[in-house]
């Protein structure tokens, strides 16, 4: 099945941009990119005129937490610690089931597709429930399950959490859409023995590893009591750190940190909105890109952030490190698409196979409707995609070739059905809340 994809503007990757094109998808995967009128005899089973558009891939989300978007708004302008242990923790253990995962993933799932994510790196619990959601709505997960020192709403230790997760990798580890990791939390909550096994694990299976990694200056300093090393020499000492590593928030890096990143080939993912609503700090992450090491954006989950939104994601971190380093060409707008798709894929491990729209990639693309008045005029797709856009502008999304949304409505899960039980479940939350946090 050949399907022929024509827009307005097509940007394939970071300094590319071909006016009046089109992109000849043949099952999952691209076949070429054509200027248009498409070549003389070329064929196709399908045309799919998009007209007024902006063709891009589709956002990954190279860090989150889905299913907490039941906690969205339930506890906000608190620091992280207080935060995370006062009320995050204490909710988790006495709602997160598989029913919250199920009601949660599917909500995200929905959110994620209406704001072009076509895949997302999620570290959380119950992640072969999180797996049949997101394969069956036919978008693309890393998905890791979170591991940690003291019971999970899952398992009762960390051991039965590795057993379960060697099942898991071998349950998908040859599948198109999901691919299965482990997600130790973080250096301050996992021992060091408990990191040496995840990553051993890891290892095994050539999977990548999603942790938290310096995320506010308090983590750094506990760091710095246990072991007389920050986060990530601690890291890159016990043999933690290498390319299959994604480090989520890594806001406080010194310049030998920023060395040791790059020279281990371990990627950073920058979460702007939650670090700057729980102050946690701004991550320099122009000269993270500057340095060479590999960033990528991510949302976090929505108790921190409050949404799943990556355009407004790659706005906010375009502007923030303009002021974070006083120079109005930090972080140039081609950089913010770069981090938001390319840049994103390469961190989390399918760079070889989306974040750009290239022959043999899967076709996993997006577009912005440009009939609005905030996109009008246009001299430059990059300048809109990056400071005028809204994620409200997407209007179809593609994964690996099955159109996931078409004209704003979504083809693979029922949206008001994923609603109402969201709802339901947080009637449940707000019965029960009373006494927890
Ligand atoms: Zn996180």
């Amino acid at each position: 099945m050949k399907k022929l994809i024509k827009s307005r503007f097509i940007v394939p990757k970071k300094g590319t941009i071909i006016e009046e094109g089109g992109v000849l998808v043949e099952d999952a995967h691209i076949k070429g990119i054509y200027e248009c009128p498409p070549p003389e005899g070329l064929e196709y089973d399908e045309l799919i005129d998009l007209g007024n558009s902006i063709l891009t891939p589709g956002f990954v989300n190279a860090h989150t937490h889905s299913a907490m978007v039941l906690f969205r708004g339930l506890a906000d302008d608190l620091p992280l610690m207080e935060w995370l242990l006062q009320h995050i923790w204490p909710m988790e253990k006495t709602f997160v089931n598989e029913e919250f995962i199920r009601v949660g993933v599917e909500l995200a799932l929905v959110e994620m597709i209406r704001s072009g994510t076509v895949a997302f790196a999620d570290m959380y619990f119950y992640q072969e429930v999180a797996a049949e959601v997101t394969k069956k709505a036919g978008l693309r997960a890393v998905l890791g399950e979170a591991i940690i020192d003291f019971p999970t709403p899952q398992f009762d230790n960390p051991d039965d959490t590795l057993k379960f997760t060697r099942e898991f990798i071998g349950q998908y580890k040859d599948d198109e859409l999901i691919y299965p990791t482990i997600a130790p939390h973080a250096p301050y909550s996992c021992s060091e023995n408990l990191l040496r096994k995840t990553k051993e694990l890891a290892d095994e299976y050539e999977v990548p590893v999603l942790i938290h990694v310096a995320e506010t200056q308090d983590e750094v300093n506990q760091l710095l009591d246990r072991y007389g090393k920050t986060p990530v020499r601690f890291l890159a000492d016990i043999d933690f750190l290498d390319k299959n590593v994604v480090c989520a928030h890594v806001v406080w890096l010194d310049d030998e940190e920023i060395r040791i990143m790059v020279e281990r080939g371990a990627g950073g993912t920058h979460q702007p909105s939650s670090n700057l609503k729980l102050a946690s700090g701004i991550a320099p992450i122009h000269r993270y890109l500057k340095a060479g090491m590999k960033v990528a954006l991510g949302t976090d989950g929505a108790a921190s952030n409050n949404d799943l939104d990556m355009v407004n994601e790659m706005h906010i971190a375009a502007l923030l490190q303009k002021v974070k380093e006083m120079d109005p060409t930090a972080l140039p707008a081609w950089d913010a698409f770069h981090i938001a798709t390319q840049g994103g894929a390469e961190v989390i491990g399918l760079g070889d196979r989306i974040g750009t729209l290239e022959e043999g990639k899967y076709a996993d693309m997006i577009a912005f409707n440009l009939d609005a008045p905030h996109l009008t005029p246009i001299y430059n797709p990059i300048s809109h995609l990056v400071y005028a856009a809204k994620s409200t502008d997407i209007h179809f999304v593609m994964v690996g070739g099955k159109v996931i949304m078409e004209d704003g409505v979504i083809k693979t899960i029922d949206e008001e059905r994923a609603i109402a039980r969201a709802r339901e479940f947080s009637q449940k939350i707000i019965e029960k809340r009373a006494g927890i946090a």
